[in-house]
């Protein structure tokens, strides 16, 4: 009805209003963070609803989460005033598996085909791979698929994919392997993520009549998030707006300064070539914030003000009564002081009447999460993990504590089935059903029928010596924990097991976040006496249950807060090596720094009212602590919207810490931080180097293997040593 028009209409400023009533065309809303694109997309979908436009069915709206999918749907349903169904909104996976299930046939599948998960698409690539003989030290399976994944990104189908492109990988023998996996997959029924995009993007190329009919449908196109769409994604979204005699109605938002998915094939120049791709499109610029205060925003723009390639934008507070607080920035003697320092701070604000449900604490990288996980429990605050698991529920956290109940507790079945074929040892249903039957016809654990059995010749092979060198392992974990004690024979146990390798050699992308959370894991042992008590505590923290219905405090990655806000949102971690991160250090280049600097922008952006930088003066990498230097960030935020109090860290960048906390009194700049887990990944370490071993101190390197560096110390003995564990001055 035309009241339920004006009253969602009139909520709006004119920029607003024009990028919502130039419904027909193309348009382009280039604008920043929190100025309404996300509620200009919400209401031009009601719009061209409620002035009769088009059915609901008839919009395809892309959204970049399943959750802003929802919101989007519940906030639609709320304008109109009764549940929206029947629609074509999601993110571009979800829309591209409704529209290849009605398809399939056109790329050799049925429309019951499986979407395989990372584990089966490796286990296929190596299949396919076998008849070249690849050498796989050299080109390991998961680095291959890392490769197609990359190229499925750019809608690039073995047929398309170039000479020049396929150069090296493999031994020029990457494009092929590509066809024949691609083929493989087809016999199966099956397809992988990836392929969502891509099939449907060739239907879409090489069907005119499909295309035709989606022309026909598709009335509107609006897309949210633009600056973090793929080349596949834009070839899709181009090939669906482009109709043959009809205006390409698509309105697509973005901020380039919001651009941080560049890591998965993200191309913020699909937004630079907006214009040329839709001739005539209109750009609107929205300039008013209506998120947060005169000081958050002003903090956040000298921040990004520091990027060079940017399209320039202006950005105006909304909300021109509020100057409201000044950005904090804290320093904090060390992380676990940072872990209070937050979580009192979320104490205090709740006890001043703010909802725990509108806080945040956003965090860099995953590992992060698990001092404040245990600091919100032990003060009892309800949290949540948004878009990811609570850190002992993590695979690699659930795997590794496996690791250690098997050793800490032999009777434990479960955990030892657990990682019996974790890394892969050959172990199949099979040959686990005969341990246990071993284990029973004993009257023994399963780890001890496993052993009996083997001792026995009851299975042979190679699975047999995989599954003895496990069981060695784990015995010599045991003598190492009497001897040298918990830390020293859990870093043992990861390493000599081959679990670490297993994360080491996957190239996908969350394998480095999942070797950074299990660094964590072993920083987090370091603080308990003895094993047994660090389980015990790790069982009470996961206990601790959610009560769905209380108002919850968030915790989550910045990647993951992309589009969201919060009154109060805390930032800690900002520091050199934390944020921005270690693996952008190394890279060394300006575009990673770039990007990491927007992912600051994004962060600070978030809040409403409050924004809580933190910096802690130093981290515990393994079982010793190391000074941190704080953030270049922190130095790029303007005076007069900081405030800055010092809770014990060194303030400014490049003064050294207390010798209390670093005997070695080194200048720190001498000192670059090193990631010991990644370590094999940036072969890091000399003959000659100058190292630290958290047991035997300062030492220098004199020779090396692939996981053994052999180190002099300042006592005078020599050592092999574990490289994962030595830190390099
Ligand atoms: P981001 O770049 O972070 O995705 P955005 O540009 O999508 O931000 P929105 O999330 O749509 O911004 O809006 C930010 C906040 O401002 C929301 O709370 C929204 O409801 C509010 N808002 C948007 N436009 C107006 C307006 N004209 N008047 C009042 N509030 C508004
Ligand atoms: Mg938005």
């Amino acid at each position: 009805s035309s009241g339920e028009g004006e009253s969602y209409l009139a909520r709006l400023n004119p920029e607003q209003r024009t990028a919502i009533e130039t419904t027909d065309g193309s348009l382009l809303v280039l604008a920043g963070a929190g100025t309404g694109k996300t509620r200009v997309l919400t209401t031009r979908f009601a719009h061209i609803l409620l002035t009769g436009r088009a059915k609901p069915w008839q919009i395809l709206a892309v959204t970049f989460t399943n959750k802003a999918a929802r919101e989007m749907r519940e906030r639609i349903g709320f304008i109109l005033g009764e549940p929206a169904e029947g629609l074509w909104l999601g993110t571009f996976h979800a829309l591209c598996a409704r529209m290849l299930r009605r398809h399939a046939e056109y790329v050799g599948l049925t429309h019951s085909f499986t979407i395989l998960d990372t584990d089966d698409q490796l286990r296929l690539l190596k299949q396919v791979m076998e008849p070249w003989r690849i050498d796989i030290k050299r080109w390991p399976a998961p680095g291959l698929l890392g490769v197609i994944q990359r190229w499925k990104d750019r809608g690039l189908t073995p047929e398309r994919v170039t000479d020049t492109e396929d150069s090296d990988f493999a031994d020029g023998h990457a494009r092929a392997i590509y066809a024949a996996y691609q083929t493989r997959l087809r016999q199966l029924n099956a397809c992988d993520f990836g392929d969502l995009m891509l099939h449907v993007t060739e239907i879409l190329r090489t069907r005119p009549d499909v295309l035709d009919q989606y022309h026909r449908l598709f009335r509107y196109i609006l897309v949210d998030e633009y600056q973090d769409t793929n080349t596949v994604q834009y070839l899709w979204l181009r090939l669906l707006a482009k109709r043959s005699g009809a205006p390409s109605n698509i309105c697509c938002v973005g901020d380039d300064d919001q651009s941080i998915y560049s890591w998965r094939g993200a191309e913020v120049e699909n937004i630079l070539r907006f214009e040329k791709d839709f001739p005539g499109a209109q750009i609107v610029r929205l300039e008013r914030n209506y998120r947060s205060t005169q000081h958050i925003l002003g903090a956040a723009a000298g921040l990004i003000a520091h990027n060079g390639e940017r399209l320039g934008k202006t950005l105006r507070s909304g909300k021109e009564d509020a100057r409201g607080e000044k950005v904090t920035v804290t320093g904090v003697w060390d992380s676990d002081a940072e872990a209070r320092a937050v979580c009192d701070a979320a104490e205090k604000f709740k006890a001043q009447g703010h909802s725990l449900a509108e806080m945040a604490i956003l965090v860099r990288a995953g590992f992060q999460t698990r001092a404040f996980e245990e600091r919100l429990v032990q003060i009892g605050l309800p949290y949540r993990i948004v878009g990811g698991l609570r850190f002992y529920e993590r695979a690699e956290i659930r795997d590794a504590l496996a690791y250690m109940r098997a050793v800490h507790q032999p009777a434990d079945d479960l955990a030892f089935e657990r990682i019996i074929n974790t890394p892969k040892r050959g172990v199949g249903p099979a040959a686990l059903q005969k341990f246990h039957a071993a284990a029973r016809a004993r009257e023994v654990p399963l780890s001890a029928g496993t052993q009996a059995l083997l001792t026995e010749g009851g299975v042979k092979g190679k699975m047999a010596d995989q599954v003895r060198k496990l069981l060695d392992v784990l015995s010599t974990t045991r003598d190492i924990l009497a001897r040298e004690g918990h830390v020293v024979a859990v870093e043992h146990l990861l390493e000599e097991s081959g679990y670490l390798d297993m994360w080491r050699n996957d190239r996908s992308p969350e394998a480095p976040g999942r070797l950074e959370n299990l660094k964590e894991l072993v920083r987090a042992l370091a603080d308990f006496g003895t094993l047994g008590e660090f389980l015990e505590h790790v069982a009470l923290v996961m206990e601790h249950d959610e009560n769905a219905g209380e108002a919850k405090l968030s915790l989550m990655t910045l990647h993951g807060a992309k589009g969201l806000e919060f009154d109060i949102v805390f930032l800690p971690g900002w520091e050199e090596g934390v944020f921005p991160s270690q693996r952008t250090l190394d890279e060394g280049g300006l575009k990673g720094l770039e990007e990491e600097r927007r992912l600051a922008y994004v962060g600070i952006t978030r809040a409403r009212k409050h924004a809580l930088i933190y910096h802690a003066g130093s981290r515990r990498i393994y079982a010793n602590w190391q000074p941190s230097m704080p953030s270049r960030f922190l130095d790029e935020l303007p005076e007069e919207h900081v405030a800055r109090q010092n809770e014990g860290a060194t303030q400014r960048r490049g003064l050294n810490l207390s010798d209390s906390v670093f005997e070695g009194g080194m200048p720190l700049t001498s000192r670059r931080r090193q990631d010991p887990l990644l370590a094999e990944t940036t072969p890091a370490f000399q003959l000659g180097d100058h190292v630290r071993h958290p047991r035997f101190g300062v030492g220098i390197i004199i020779g090396a293997d692939r996981h053994h560096l052999e180190v002099v110390f300042e006592s005078g003995d020599t050592k092999r040593l574990l490289s994962s564990f030595i830190e390099k001055l």
